[in-house]
């Protein structure tokens, strides 16, 4: 799958009235915190000519694995990103450039989803997490009896003062 994402440019180079649609994938393997991406990142744009590069439009799509940080369930869910990326004749800030009468997308499509994945995952706002006594999961059923021992440390040496 690899080399679809690069996409032939040298006649769009100074020229803003053409366009060249393109749709392709890659293999990527990144991880941010409990996200990961483990497979093909779909990528759909359109590149168009500017008077000294191409400017390409896109949208990044591949499915993550997320682990909530809360109560540690894992699932997947499929993350989306749009960006943009002017490529000149001489490279940018990040190394992108026309090169060889072509343009590469997969770096620009990449930074995109790394920026969209979620460093701490929530599987649901509203998740509870795990006891920190026992480790019960909390949104299956309340913890009794330790759960004001939790509270603050403090109620236990009142308690041992009180005595
Ligand atoms: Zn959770
Ligand atoms: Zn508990």
């Amino acid at each position: 799958m690899t080399g679809l994402l690069v996409i032939k440019a040298d006649d769009l180079v100074g020229h803003p009235e053409k366009e060249r649609p393109f749709r392709g994938s890659k293999e990527v393997a990144l991880r941010l915190g409990d996200s990961t991406v483990k497979g093909p990142m779909l990528v759909e744009g359109v590149a168009r000519g500017t008077v000294d590069g191409v400017r390409a439009s896109f949208t990044t799509t591949a499915e993550v694995h997320m682990k909530c940080v809360r109560c540690l369930i894992e699932w997947d869910e499929v993350v989306s990103a749009s960006g943009k990326q002017h490529f000149g004749k001489l490279p940018d800030e990040d190394g992108y450039l026309v090169s060889e009468g072509e343009i590469d997308v997969s770096g620009p499509a990449m930074d995109e989803l790394a920026l969209a994945l979620p460093v701490a995952p929530i599987h649901d706002q509203k998740c509870r997490g795990l006891c920190p006594i026992c480790g019960n999961d909390l949104n299956n059923e309340p913890c009794d009896g330790h759960e004001d021992d939790s509270v603050s440390p403090f109620a236990v040496l009142k308690d041992l003062f009180d005595s």
